[in-house]
């Protein structure tokens, strides 16, 4: 697979630095305007200037749930590793 993501992202930030998209303040799911870090998220790479503004938080759970439940088991198999190690 050729890199659509990396050229999906350039894409984003250069029509930022034209002014062409403009980055919210908000995160576009939750409405989080605490958050300093607001990725794009892009639902299509085919098309790099449609993307959602989202926290880090909302990225994970909500655009991107499948790695998001990878990433818990890992964690979770991670943890129980320690302890079996522990045990021997
Ligand atoms: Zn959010
Ligand atoms: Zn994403």
């Amino acid at each position: 697979m050729f890199d659509l993501k990396r050229t999906a992202r350039q894409e984003v930030h250069k029509a930022l630095r034209q002014g062409k998209i403009i980055k919210p303040q908000i995160c576009e799911v939750c409405g989080n305007d605490r958050m300093k870090r607001l990725l794009a998220h892009h639902p299509d790479y085919t098309q790099p200037l449609k993307v959602k503004w989202v926290c880090d938080q909302c990225h994970w759970s909500f655009a991107h749930p499948d790695i998001c439940m990878k990433r818990s088991i890992k964690q979770k198999q991670i943890r129980k590793d320690k302890r079996n190690k522990n045990k021997v």
